[in-house]
């Protein structure tokens, strides 16, 4: 089963991608949460997306494609893979086919989050995550407090937030998003395996709502 999560930051796709992770038994392949693992690290690639992250812009498709297409041959994702926050380009996407294509596999299924803008800012900027890399949980301040401040429910790390959850560059994130990920979405469209859904607290549909949505879909 080889999923992509679409949709703009701050609309859920960790906090779905989490949760099908745990249902499906797939690894979910978060290319943000690789990134800022290696710059937390200190590693070349790590020193060589730092300032693309952190001004809110895409990292190169060389690079991010290069980290997707190795991550593929891992053992532990022979069975499948949620792809989350990958392709984000409609370069990614094409590179991404031909990648499956080599491996005989096929996209089965791409899960498309849409949440009101006004919602996103909030959300990300009271947006907070566990820093144990095998937990990753995602609270968020208003919506969905930890029940200790600071501590993760699940495993009891602490919850730190994302130094780009700003106000900054959240919104240059949303403008990279609506230029160059959302043309994605007629793409997936024409390749008929989209699954569009909405996000929002004003409908009472949240990330975990829409997780169990997905799991009646592909039963
Ligand atoms: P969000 O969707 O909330 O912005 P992510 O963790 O998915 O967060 O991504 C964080 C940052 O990592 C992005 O703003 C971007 O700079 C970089 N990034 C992640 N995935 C990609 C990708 N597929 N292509 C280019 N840059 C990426
Ligand atoms: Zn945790």
């Amino acid at each position: 089963m080889i999923i992509v999560m679409l949709g703009a930051p701050g609309t859920g796709k960790g906090t779905v991608a989490n949760l099908l992770k745990d249902k499906l038994k797939i690894p979910q392949v978060s290319t943000g949460d690789i990134f800022r693992k290696h710059i937390k690290e200190g590693t070349r690639l790590g020193k060589l997306v730092e300032n693309y992250i952190s001004n809110g812009n895409l990292v190169p498709d060389e690079v991010t494609n290069e980290i997707v297409e190795s991550r593929l041959d891992d053992k532990d994702v022979e069975k499948g893979i949620i792809l989350d926050g990958y392709p984000r380009t409609v370069n990614q996407a094409k590179e991404l086919d031909k990648m499956l294509k080599k491996r005989n596999k096929k996209l089965n299924l791409v899960v498309n989050l849409t949440t009101p803008e006004e919602e996103i800012i909030e959300r990300v900027v009271n947006r907070r995550v566990c820093s144990n890399q095998e937990c990753k949980t995602v609270y968020n301040l208003v919506l969905d407090p930890p029940e200790k401040e600071g501590i993760c429910n699940k495993c009891g790390h602490e919850l730190v937030q994302r130094k780009d959850d700003n106000i900054e560059t959240v919104k240059s994130r949303l403008d990279n998003y609506f230029k160059q990920t959302s043309p994605l979405i007629e793409y997936y469209e024409k390749q008929g395996n989209l699954y569009s859904t909405v996000v929002s607290k004003s409908i009472n549909k949240l990330g975990k709502d829409v997780a169990k949505d997905i799991i009646d879909y592909l039963n």
